[in-house]
C-alpha cells in the first residue's frame, strides 16, 4: 500500500461538477489500495477576488486579516470535496491547517512552513479515511491564520508529502505537465517527461508558475518525487526528480519569462558602502532584487540599475529615493515595461556556445538586450516587454531539446 498526495488546483475544483470529479478520481486512488491525501486550492479565481474586496477597502489592508480571508477560498473547497467523497461512499474528513498544525512563522501573505503535525492525519488514514486539507495555508506560533503566498498549495501538498514520506506527490492541473515553454505562449511546446529538481527550481523562480518555488525546494530536500499531470485526463505527466545522468545531454530544457520593473540611480558617487547603503533598506522590507548592473564612469560616479518584482515597485522606489537623498546620488528612474526571458538545462554546465546562440536568436528577431545574467545552469535576459512571446517562441524554437551532436 502506498500513500500518494494529491493536489488539487483552482481549475480543477472550479465547480461542483469539477468537485464531483475530483472526488470520483481520489475516491479509486484509495480503491486502489493507496492511502490518499488530497491538498486542494481555491477555486480558480476565487483568491484574487477575495483579495480584491480588501483592496477596495484600503489600498494597503491588514495583512493578519488579508490572510484570515484569503485562506477562507481553500477551507470552501476541502469541505465541498469531503462532503462530495462522503455522499459517495467514501470515508473522508477534512482538516484545517491549525486542525492539523501546519505551523509556518509570521509572515503574513508569505509565511513559510516550519513543521507538520502528521498524528490526526496519519490517525484517520489508518482509520481508511481519505484525508482533505486545505492548501495554501498554516498556523503561526500566536495561533493566528497564515498564507503561504500565491501558488501556495504546491507547498502546501509536498511540504505533506515531505512529512508523510509519501510515495510521490501528484500536481494535479489544467496542463498535461511541464511543458518546455509555457503552452499558452507558445504552441509548439512540447511536455517534458522528466525533469531535474534544480531545473524545475531555476524554472519555477524564473517565472514558470506551474510549480511554486518552494514547493520544488521541499521536493529536492526532502526527495519527495513530484508527479506534475492533468486532472482532465489520465496521461502520464512530468516527474520531478533527482538528476539522472541522460539529463545533461540537452543543453536547454525549457525557457521561462516574468515580468518586472527596472530601476535606475543615476551618479552614484563610486565609493566603498554605497551598494550596500542603497540594497540594504530594500532587503530589510523584504523585496527581492534580482538583476543589478553597475556601470563605472570616469568623474568618480556610477549609475546602478535593478530589477524587481513589479508588485513591490512602488515600495522600492520610495525606499530608493530616500536612500539617493541622504547619499548624494542624483535622481532615481524606473520603467514598468520590462520582462525578463530565461533559458534553463543542465546540458549548459558542459556545452560552451548556448549564450552566443542565444543572443544570435534575439539579434535575428531584433530584440534589443537590456541586462543579461548567467548561472551555472541558465541564462536570463532583460527585454522590453513587448517582446517578451516573440522571445519565448523565438528561444523555444531555436535552442530546446536540442542534443548534442555524438563527437
Ligand atoms: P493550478 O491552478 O492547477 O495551480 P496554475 O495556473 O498555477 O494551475 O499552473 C498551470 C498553468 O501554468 C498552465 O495553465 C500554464 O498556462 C502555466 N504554465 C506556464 N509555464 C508552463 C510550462 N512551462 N509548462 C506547463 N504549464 C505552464
Ligand atoms: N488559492 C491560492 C492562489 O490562488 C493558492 C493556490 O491556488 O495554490 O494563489
Ligand atoms: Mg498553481
Amino acid at each position: 500500500m502506498s500513500l500518494i498526495v494529491q493536489k488539487y488546483g483552482g481549475t480543477s475544483v472550479r465547480d461542483i461538477e469539477r468537485i464531483r470529479a475530483v472526488a470520483t478520481r481520489a475516491a479509486a486512488t484509495r480503491a486502489a489500495g493507496n492511502e490518499v491525501v488530497v491538498v486542494v486550492s481555491a477555486m480558480s479565481g476565487e483568491t484574487s477576488r477575495l483579495l480584491a474586496l480588501a483592496q477596495e477597502l484600503t489600498p494597503e489592508p491588514d495583512q493578519r486579516e488579508c490572510d484570515v480571508l484569503a485562506s477562507s477560498g481553500e477551507q470552501v473547497t476541502s469541505a465541498l470535496l469531503a462532503i462530495a467523497l462522503r455522499s459517495g461512499g467514501c470515508p473522508a474528513t477534512s482538516f484545517q491547517g491549525h486542525q492539523i498544525r501546519i505551523a509556518t512563522d509570521s509572515a503574513f501573505g508569505r509565511a513559510r512552513i516550519k513543521s507538520i503535525d502528521t498524528a490526526r492525519i496519519r490517525a484517520a488514514l489508518a482509520d481508511g479515511q481519505v484525508v482533505v486539507v486545505p492548501g495554501f495555508q498554516g498556523v503561526d506560533p500566536g495561533g493566528n491564520v497564515t498564507t503561504l503566498g500565491r501558488g501556495g498549495s504546491d507547498t502546501s501538498a509536498v511540504a505533506l508529502a515531505a512529512a508523510l514520506e509519501a510515495a510521490a506527490c501528484e500536481i494535479l492541473t489544467d496542463v498535461d505537465g511541464v511543458y518546455t515553454s509555457d503552452p499558452r505562449i507558445c504552441p509548439r511546446a512540447r511536455k517534458i517527461d522528466r525533469i531535474s529538481y534544480d531545473e524545475m527550481l531555476e524554472l519555477a523562480s524564473l517565472g514558470t508558475k506551474v510549480l511554486q518555488i518552494r514547493s520544488v525546494e521541499f521536493a529536492k530536500r526532502y526527495h519527495v518525487p513530484i508527479h506534475v499531470r492533468s486532472s482532465f485526463n489520465d496521461t502520464q505527466g512530468t516527474w520531478v526528480v533527482e538528476e539522472e545522468s541522460s539529463m545533461e545531454d540537452v543543453e536547454v530544457s525549457g525557457v521561462a519569462s516574468d515580468r518586472e520593473a527596472k530601476v535606475t540611480v543615476h551618479r552614484v558617487p563610486d565609493q566603498p558602502g554605497l551598494a550596500a547603503a542603497i540594497f540594504g533598506p530594500i532587503a530589510d522590507a523584504n523585496i527581492s532584487v534580482d538583476m543589478i548592473i553597475q556601470n563605472v564612469s570616469a568623474d568618480g560616479m556610477t549609475d546602478m540599475t535593478f530589477t524587481v518584482p513589479r508588485s513591490d515597485l512602488a515600495q522600492a522606489l520610495r525606499i530608493v529615493r530616500a536612500t539617493a537623498d541622504t547619499i548624494g546620488a542624483g535622481h532615481v528612474d524606473a520603467t514598468e515595461t520590462v520582462a525578463k526571458v530565461s533559458i534553463v538545462g543542465l546540458g549548459m554546465r558542459s556545452h560552451a556556445g548556448v549564450a552566443a546562440r542565444m543572443f544570435r536568436t534575439l539579434a535575428d528577431h531584433r530584440i534589443n538586450i537590456q541586462m543579461i545574467s548567467t548561472s551555472e545552469i541558465k541564462i536570463s535576459i532583460v527585454i522590453d516587454d513587448k517582446f517578451e512571446e516573440l522571445a519565448v517562441r523565438a528561444l523555444s524554437d531555436a535552442l530546446v531539446g536540442t542534443r548534442e551532436e555524438p563527437a
